[in-house]
């Protein structure tokens, strides 16, 4: 233990607001009770660890669902103690793996002919224990994963008449640009999901975050609400535009990122600070260097200028982003000192300003938290 007195130091660290994750899956179940939620966690939920997350949504929470991208992600959750169904959001990409999504109880998404005929066509059919169920993805427009509207006919009665599959089939389709309210791609996506599937009894999906926030139409029986869990904004803007922030979405963000002061230096007019000097103070100033880096996932991109919160204000990043540090104008006034703990984004400084002065989005910080980083749970 250290001495008393002795200054705490704490490397990059993220904190985990549980508090506010609970809070964030209730806005949603407030919004639109009557849709179920399944919740997205793909690529070590969004930085907050996958685990973590859905033991906390799965002790505290009624979740219906767990979404995750990729095998390994859903036997991960299994391993852990999940018991809530987990669906595959692209489903499986080979065969071989069917028998361990029916011994995992898992459920996977079919968004093309391979997939089909791989479930349909499965032998010996002693391979699978039991039926799997199936969310069946139709192309509306994003043209990425899914079927085409023109194929859909014959892939849902495929699935409809065989033995492997379990009923109901749940229909879905992704949207692409639910962020921006004013794009009309969106009711085009919703308008052939409807004309596709209006007359079919079987449970439907459209909404991600975005869509739940901003498209009511597109709620249908289940939610997949990802990035909103963690209590950010999808909407477009959201750095900038008050009606499109978490605030206005009464969402908290869930990660705090935060890391302490380990030097101050005093600088001159007309000196440079880091690799490459590409930034040189106007006047004598006191620079702060805080222990994160690009290493820990703090973007190298972010620019002269990204605010960081410290003691109650915000001040400029000076100089590039370092693997293990940041340099920081604190002013000519500036009382801080060794040990101070700054504040990267999360509470008081949302990731979504952070992204735009990067040239970056929300997502994408969230999910580049590197294995060093320390994580506490409050
Ligand atoms: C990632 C993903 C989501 C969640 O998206 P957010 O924008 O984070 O809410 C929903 N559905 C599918 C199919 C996804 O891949």
């Amino acid at each position: 233990m250290s001495a008393k007195n002795e200054t705490q130091i704490i490397t990059a660290t993220a904190v985990i607001d549980s508090q506010a994750l609970l809070n964030n899956y209730q806005q949603i179940k407030k919004q639109v009770p009557q849709s179920k939620i399944l919740a997205v966690l793909k690529a070590n939920g969004y930085g907050h660890g996958l685990e973590r997350i859905a033991k906390l949504l799965s002790k505290n929470t009624n979740t219906d669902a767990f979404g995750v991208a990729r095998l390994d992600e859903a036997l991960l959750l299994r391993a852990a103690g999940i018991v809530q169904p987990i669906v595959l959001l692209e489903g499986v990409f080979n065969q071989a793996d069917l028998p361990i999504v029916a011994v995992n109880d898992l459920q996977i998404v079919i968004h093309n002919k391979a997939q089909l005929d791989a479930l349909i066509k499965i032998t010996p059919k002693k391979l699978l224990n039991k039926q799997i169920k199936v969310w069946l993805k139709i192309d509306t427009g994003m043209h990425r994963l899914g079927i085409a509207s023109n194929d859909f006919d014959y892939f849902y009665q495929q699935l409809q008449t065989s033995n492997n599959v379990q009923t109901p089939i749940t229909l879905m389709s992704h949207l692409a640009c639910a962020d921006d309210q004013n794009n009309n791609l969106t009711n085009i996506q919703l308008a052939l999901f409807e004309q596709l599937t209006s007359h079919l009894n079987e449970p439907k999906s459209c909404a991600n975050s975005a869509g739940i926030c901003a498209w009511q139409q597109s709620h249908y029986d289940w939610l997949r609400p990802g990035l909103m869990l963690y209590g950010v904004s999808p909407l477009l803007n959201a750095d900038h535009d008050r009606k499109n922030d978490a605030k206005a979405l009464a969402i908290k963000p869930v990660m705090t990122l935060q890391a302490s002061l380990i030097a101050l230096r005093q600088v001159n007019a007309g000196e440079s600070v880091g690799y490459g000097a590409n930034w040189t103070s106007k006047q004598h100033t006191t620079i702060g260097i805080i222990a994160i880096g690009y290493g820990d996932g703090y973007p190298r991109h972010a620019e002269n200028g990204t605010p960081v919160l410290i003691n109650d204000r915000i001040v400029p990043l000076v100089g590039r982003v370092a693997m293990d540090m940041i340099t920081v104008d604190l002013g000519h006034k500036s009382i801080d000192r060794i040990g101070d703990i700054a504040t990267l984004w999360g509470k008081g400084l949302p990731v979504e300003v952070i992204a735009k002065h990067a040239s970056t989005i929300a997502y994408e910080l969230l999910c580049n938290i590197k294995p060093r980083v320390q994580i506490t749970v409050h």
